[in-house]
């Protein structure tokens, strides 16, 4: 159930002046801004506490961090920042909302309504898998989409990561380091990655490039994954042996909820007024990943963050 008729029939538990949606870097800082202006937020964190930087390795490009963080500190870090400054930080996942009143209600665990005089939406993006009926068959078994997560269960054995931007470049160079062998299968004939990522990959001895290359099967017996059949070119079809499948292609706005209610754009995004976190509800901001297909890096999601707190502050004077 996404919608929302049936919440204003259902009892509201609680009402608050701002209420935060999700917990990667954009609802840590939107929480840090708004317990500072005194608006008491309450945060709830969602089905990935810390958000996508808690699948990451190091982190080298977030300001103040001159060495490197890992993304479970520097989550950890906000987090404890927004605590300390008085943001009431929860765990619980939004089933359902409706902003059709000047109250906005939004539903907790398919149970608890709670009011709020704004709501901040931080529900960030979550990975795609290539739509393949052995790809999900082996989910868990070899297909994953968390290299971070998962690699370590495959040291010293070949791996294959899929896609050709940033993600597919650090999966590769991270993976390499704990496997024997990793394939870098790219549809293109070319890497989408940043210059500095693809140097890196070029210069890890142990990834192989595989150009115009497309995962047709997974292949696998109840043991797991044991090898990837594809096709090169659009016509020449083999098998390669891997145990692992780690996707990297892209991810998609976790904004199934809000479809009823808010302006989409055509991939899902929700659409935000230019130069603000303004939706096209009045008293509901957006920001961080779930907002920007572009730059979706933790450095913008945290500005973006920190606009929608002072949004709303602006909202509610
Ligand atoms: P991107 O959208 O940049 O890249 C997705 C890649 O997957 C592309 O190479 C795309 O191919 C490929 N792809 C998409 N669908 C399929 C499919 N069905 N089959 C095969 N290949 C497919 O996503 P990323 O997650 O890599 O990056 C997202 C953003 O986050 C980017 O802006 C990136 O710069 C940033 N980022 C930054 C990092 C950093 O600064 N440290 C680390 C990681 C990400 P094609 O090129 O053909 O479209």
């Amino acid at each position: 159930m996404t919608h929302s008729y049936h919440l204003r029939s259902k009892e509201i538990a609680e009402i608050h002046t701002c209420l935060i949606i999700g917990s990667g870097p954009a609802g840590y800082t939107a929480a840090i801004y708004a317990a500072r202006a005194n608006l008491k937020p309450v945060l709830y964190e969602g089905m990935q506490p810390g958000g996508q930087l808690t699948t990451t390795t190091e982190v080298e490009n977030f300001p103040g961090y001159p060495t490197g963080v890992t993304g479970t500190a520097l989550m950890n870090d906000m987090r404890s920042q927004a605590e300390r400054l008085g943001a009431d930080i929860r765990s619980g996942y939004a089933t359902a909302v409706d902003f059709s009143d000047e109250l906005k209600l939004v539903e907790i665990g398919g149970e608890t309504v709670i009011a709020a005089k704004a709501v901040i939406i931080a529900t960030g993006a979550t990975a795609k898998y290539l739509g393949l009926a052995s790809e999900q068959k082996f989910r868990g078994m070899g297909v994953s989409a968390c290299a971070v997560c998962d690699g370590f269960f495959y040291r010293k054995q070949t791996v294959a990561v899929v896609g050709g931007g940033d993600t597919a470049a650090e999966d590769a160079t991270y993976l390499a380091g704990l496997a024997q062998k990793v394939y870098l299968i790219v549809r293109k004939k070319h890497l989408r990655a940043s210059k500095a990522m693809q140097h890196k990959v070029a210069n890890t001895p142990n990834i192989e490039i595989l150009f115009e290359h497309e995962v047709q099967e997974v292949l696998g017996d109840e043991q797991g994954v044991s090898g990837l059949r594809l096709i090169k070119e659009g016509r020449e079809v083999y098998t390669i042996n891997v145990t692992g499948l780690f996707l990297a292609i892209g991810h998609h706005p976790n904004t199934k909820i809000f479809a009823d209610e808010l302006d989409l754009d055509e991939t899902g995004y929700i659409i935000t007024k230019p130069g603000s976190s303004h939706t096209n509800c009045e008293g509901v901001f957006a920001c961080g990943d779930v907002q920007d297909p572009v730059y979706r890096q933790a450095i913008t999601a945290a500005a973006s963050g920190c606009i929608a707190a002072l949004d709303v502050e602006r909202y509610l004077c």
